[in-house]
């Protein structure tokens, strides 16, 4: 008998957390399944799908989008993605890895639910020898861009789950205003700093897009992370690039290796001064983890560096 009275309670209590948690995970697979191919993508589409999308990102932080290795579980997802997210522009194409994992998924990037972030935004062609007429992929650096992207992803979002449109709506009508003004006060901020210093070294020709946006020159060990990296020949010509034009400062980015431009700075003489993001976010909770701090992070570095 008294067993019983302890017994009866204690199953109820186990029946009540048991439809708690298959509760709990119903409402997790109602969530919209999203794949997005590296962090960047992966944050704006947080800020605009918050807890009505469950989001996994490919290329991991810290890692180089252009060639990346997907895993099984990279494979699972997508299969399973109800909208995939992808920067298009030539950027994940250094060894055909979106296109072999969209393949290998069953989805195909000719039609929904797979979205190119960079729709309707003007690009900016490759120079180097061999790969004129190629896209320059780093569209994001210009905030401009990263609103293009915000609204294709709002779209996109809006398609593959209409009951919850206001909702997208909303958030990206809020991202957005505070995009606006990010890029307002990039310009005003990097105007401040004279003409003659505004050159921007790094690794990867990535700045093309920001350079263009905020009135800077740029120049580069190699043009896009895909191809050779630190070549005698590209050390030997931005050398010459960086002594002609008297260029001060250097910079590196987060998400490629530093050793070629410790080299450039050797022979050159000018240091490397700031750490720049251009195809990652930082890792979360350190600097640089959203883009909106990425790009606040990067005109600062930039702004301390050359007003020096
Ligand atoms: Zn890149």
């Amino acid at each position: 008998m008294k067993f019983k009275k302890i017994l009866l309670p204690l199953l109820l209590i186990f029946l009540l957390a048991f439809t708690a948690c298959s509760k709990d995970s119903n409402n997790d697979k109602k969530k919209l399944q999203v794949v997005t191919t590296y962090s960047i993508i992966y944050d704006i589409v947080k800020n605009i799908g918050g807890d009505k999308v469950e989001i996994h990102s490919l290329a991991p932080v810290g890692s180089n989008p252009h060639e990346y290795d997907p895993l099984p579980k990279d494979l699972m997802k997508t299969t399973d993605a109800d909208i995939v997210f992808y920067n298009g522009l030539n950027l994940e194409e250094g060894n055909s890895w979106f296109k072999k994992l969209l393949k290998s998924s069953n989805k195909s990037d000719k039609n929904s639910p797979v979205y190119m972030v960079s729709k309707n935004v003007t690009p900016i062609y490759l120079e180097s020898n061999g790969l004129e007429g190629e896209t320059d992929p780093h569209a994001w650096l210009d905030i401009q861009n990263g609103i293009i992207y915000a609204k294709n992803i709002r779209d996109g979002l809006i398609k593959e789950d209409p009951k919850n449109k206001d909702y997208y709506q909303t958030n990206a009508d809020e991202y957005i205003a505070k995009l606006e003004k990010l890029h307002a006060e990039t310009i005003t901020a990097l105007s401040k700093i004279p003409e003659e210093k505004r050159f921007l070294i790094t690794s990867e020709g990535a700045f093309k897009y920001f350079s263009k946006a905020y009135n800077l020159q740029s120049g580069y060990i190699w043009e896009i992370n895909s191809e050779g990296q630190g070549t005698p020949s590209q050390i030997k010509n931005v050398v010459d690039l960086i002594n002609t034009k008297k260029v001060p400062v250097l910079f590196v980015e987060t998400s490629v290796d530093p050793r070629s431009m410790e080299t450039v700075s050797r022979e050159t003489g000018a240091p490397i001064v700031g750490t720049v993001f251009t195809d990652s976010l930082g890792k979360p909770g350190e600097e640089g983890d959203t883009y909106y701090k990425m790009m606040e992070w990067n005109t600062k570095t930039i702004i301390d560096a050359l007003n020096k």
